[in-house]
């Protein structure tokens, strides 16, 4: 499933996903990993007991730590993003926050990308409140970012199509600058997800994903994923608890994640959700390609509207990063945002939709709109939704499998009005 999909002799990333559950023998033949739903586990003796706890054999020690279930749907993510190995949590927050609170120590810099996901910045906040270090650059330039690096930068977090205004990341140099370091690159690919793009392609140690949007799709069940990508180098790497150093340096930064991020903050993903994000997986590559036409033909439609005054959308040749996206990505993602001419009521547009919904999901598929400074990036206020580039009018839209012809018309009538 790695290179997007282009080994010769290896199974497709969709047929991987349907069939991966059958490398180890279910129960009466079932194609479908079943619910693992108990929370402790017995041993044979206490050697076994011993080993399990200890990381010396594969097992499980105790529900919170991980099951079954989620254990299937961590090797297909691994598979979807061609590493080495995944831990899930309760949501995409929770990942990323084990990421930040795990692999971090007092004195140590992580620098972000001004461009991310509201929560993801609001969480940055609380880190700094308590002391951290939390620098911001423009991560659609190398430069910028390079210019904001310290000596104890550890960490650089960026998103590869930033949500809502879809600013591409400057992802191969940025890659190729944390390598020349030492620092931890982390992508967040929740926006691209692996059909689109692997970030382990432009040097990522780490990637995540909020499984809660394109990967489960069907915005019934939150869940959140860390794959490790295997190009770390974690025995350099400082923050690396002794504890853990006996492991194989390819698995000690996940073995950490794991216990310090999952084990002792306990945001676990349960064997339900699990499921339901296994089955939206199967048909990932599916939905992405139609969603993506979908956004395609949408934000061309707007584009040329008489209302609406912009349109941020990384597969129109007027976006900043166009030339960028079409190297890096299958496509161009599913979500675009735009602002509606001075003098239109962006309510009363929004309030004349049909088939789309009103909502702060994305990755759905229905198609979802929501109007961005009201409430998504509200709480931030509006100095740094300014930075962020964010518009007051800013209306976000995440495009889904409907019929074009549907989504082109309830926009039109919705403008019309
Ligand atoms: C939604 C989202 C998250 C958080 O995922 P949850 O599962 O909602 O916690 C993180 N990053 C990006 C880019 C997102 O869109």
């Amino acid at each position: 499933m790695s290179d997007h999909d282009s080994v010769p002799g290896t199974p497709g990333f969709t047929t991987s996903i349907l069939h991966s559950d059958r490398g180890a023998p279910i129960e009466h033949g079932a194609l479908h990993k079943p619910l693992h739903l108990s929370v402790a586990y017995g041993y044979r003796d206490v050697d076994e007991l011993a080993a399990v706890f200890q990381n010396r054999k594969q097992g499980y020690a105790y529900g919170r730590q991980g099951n079954p279930t989620t254990a299937a749907l961590e090797a297909k993510v691994t598979a979807m993003e061609g590493g080495v190995g995944t831990v899930c949590f309760t949501s995409g927050m929770a990942a990323i926050a084990a990421v930040l609170l795990a692999l971090t120590r007092e004195g140590d810099h992580v620098l972000s990308s001004h461009y991310v996901f509201g929560n993801t910045n609001s969480l940055l906040g609380t880190l700094a409140e308590r002391g951290a270090d939390v620098g911001f650059a423009d991560a659609t330039s190398v430069d910028a970012v390079r210019a904001a690096l310290t000596p104890r930068t550890r960490i650089v977090f960026v998103e590869t199509i930033a949500n809502p205004r879809t600013q591409v990341a400057d992802l191969e140099r940025i890659g190729a600058l944390c390598r020349e370091r030492g620092i931890l690159y982390v992508v967040d690919n929740t926006m691209t997800s692996p059909w689109l793009f692997q970030p382990r392609t432009v040097g990522a140690g780490l990637v995540v994903n909020a499984l809660t949007k394109y990967i489960g799709g069907h915005g019934n069940a939150l869940g959140g994923a860390v794959t490790d990508t295997g190009l770390f180098d974690w025995p350099a790497y400082p923050n690396i608890a002794p504890n853990y150093r006996s492991q194989k340096p390819a698995q000690q930064g996940l073995v950490q994640l794991r216990k310090k991020g999952l084990r002792d903050f306990g945001a676990t993903l349960s064997a339900e959700s699990a499921h339901h994000l296994a089955m939206g997986a199967e048909t990932l590559a599916l939905r992405m390609d139609r969603q993506c036409a979908n956004a395609l033909a949408l934000a061309r439609a707007l584009d040329v509207h008489p209302k609406v005054a912009a349109v941020h959308y990384p597969g129109l040749t007027s976006h900043a990063e166009h030339a960028r996206a079409r190297s890096l990505f299958r496509h161009y993602g599913a979500l675009f945002s735009f602002e509606l001419a001075a003098g239109v009521d962006t309510s009363a547009v929004l309030n004349r939709l049909q088939f789309v919904a009103l909502s702060s999901n994305l990755g759905d598929n229905r198609t979802l709109a929501i109007p961005v400074a009201q409430t998504i990036f509200y709480e931030m206020g509006a100095a740094r939704r300014a930075e962020m580039g964010i518009a007051e009018s800013l209306v976000r839209v995440s495009v889904g499998i409907e019929d074009e012809r549907d989504l082109v018309a309830d926009f039109a009538q919705a403008l019309a009005g």
